[in-house]
């Protein structure tokens, strides 16, 4: 199997390196030149546990350079979904199958833009991992992988089971699913309960559970984002709210990525997570007042980033 990362950031070179380590052929694509020439040189540095191995993976700001790929993984941050689309489509020629593991609601759907829905697989990951610069990165912690067809086809389970045992052969836990736009949806709800209001109150996930007021801030964000999901008839957890709170009771300690996604001064998910929310609450004659404050509130944010 032939595979080629596109957006080889963090998780981007943590799932092509697992996928090499099990003896895959992969290729690393991103548009960083100092990133590709590091790995190019002295291999992609790990950092796991404390430790750091460095693996020999190819990479390339060249989709030339790469050829037809059976599977191409879109690893890129959801603003860049897009153009990522685009070198995927060159990438997969006629046969290939494009994932995307990637946070935020709309990457999909931007993919089938340029690729068949049928040949698209989606997803959400419980890995962690952290850019520490060219070439180096922190998988920061493990757990499971769901993936599933995009469009819901005969075939399409099928598919997706055969890649979820070629990601369970590299140690990559997954599972396959064929409702898979209830999963994402389910993980964007935790985005919306936890990443906005953490990254411009300056707090940790944990730190959501402290006061009242601001548990009711994520409550209601969330019920936002339920009665769109409801509306759109995709089945999200009744408890999602418990659920929220216990990832940010789980995840206490840590700074959500639109947090360090701010602390960094790079730009955000936002349109992805509480912007979508928006966007489709319009369209459905929907009301999403805390979605839309916390979207505006991190757009100027990001605006003035100094
Ligand atoms: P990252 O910023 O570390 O990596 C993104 C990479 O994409 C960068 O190396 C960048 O140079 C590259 N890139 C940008 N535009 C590109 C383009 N047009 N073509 C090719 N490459 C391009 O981001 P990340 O933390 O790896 O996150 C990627 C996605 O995975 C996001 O949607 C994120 O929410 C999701 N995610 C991240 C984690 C995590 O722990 N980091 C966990 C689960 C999901």
């Amino acid at each position: 199997m032939k595979v080629a990362v596109v957006g080889a950031g963090a998780m981007g070179s943590l799932f092509g390196a697992l996928l090499a380590e099990a003896g895959n052929e992969v290729w690393l694509y991103d548009i960083w030149q100092e990133h590709v020439q590091t790995i190019n040189q002295a291999g992609l540095q790990i950092e796991h546990d404390g430790n750091t191995r460095a693996i020999e993976i190819k990479a390339t700001n060249d989709p030339e350079q790469i050829g037809p790929a059976d599977l191409i993984i879109i690893f890129v941050k959801s603003s860049r979904t897009q153009s990522a689309a685009e070198t995927a489509r060159f990438i997969a020629g006629s046969d290939g199958l494009v994932m995307t593991l990637q946070n935020g609601m709309g990457n999909a759907d931007e993919i089938a833009e340029f690729i068949a829905p049928e040949r698209i697989l989606a997803g959400t990951t419980s890995h962690g991992a952290t850019l520490l610069g060219p070439g180096n990165i922190r998988h920061a912690g493990s757990g499971p992988t769901t993936i599933g067809p995009w469009a819901a086809t005969k075939d399409g389970l099928d598919r997706a089971e055969q890649f979820a045992d070629f990601f369970n052969r590299a140690g990559i836990r997954t599972e396959a699913v064929a409702d898979v736009r209830s999963v994402v949806w389910n993980k964007l709800l935790i985005n919306i309960g936890i990443n906005a209001i953490t990254a411009l109150t300056n707090i940790k996930n944990g730190q959501i559970l402290d006061l009242e007021i601001t548990q009711e801030l994520s409550r209601v964000a969330v019920r936002e984002a339920v009665d769109v999901a409801r509306k759109l008839n995709v089945k999200v957890y009744d408890d999602a709210m418990d659920i929220v709170f216990k990832v940010a009771e789980a995840t206490a300690l840590n700074r959500s990525s639109m947090g360090q996604d701010v602390d960094n001064l790079r730009p955000t998910e936002i349109a992805a997570i509480n912007g979508f929310i928006v966007r489709e609450a319009e369209r459905l004659g929907l009301a999403a007042p805390v979605n839309f404050t916390l979207t505006a509130l991190i757009q100027t944010l990001e605006y003035h980033y100094k």
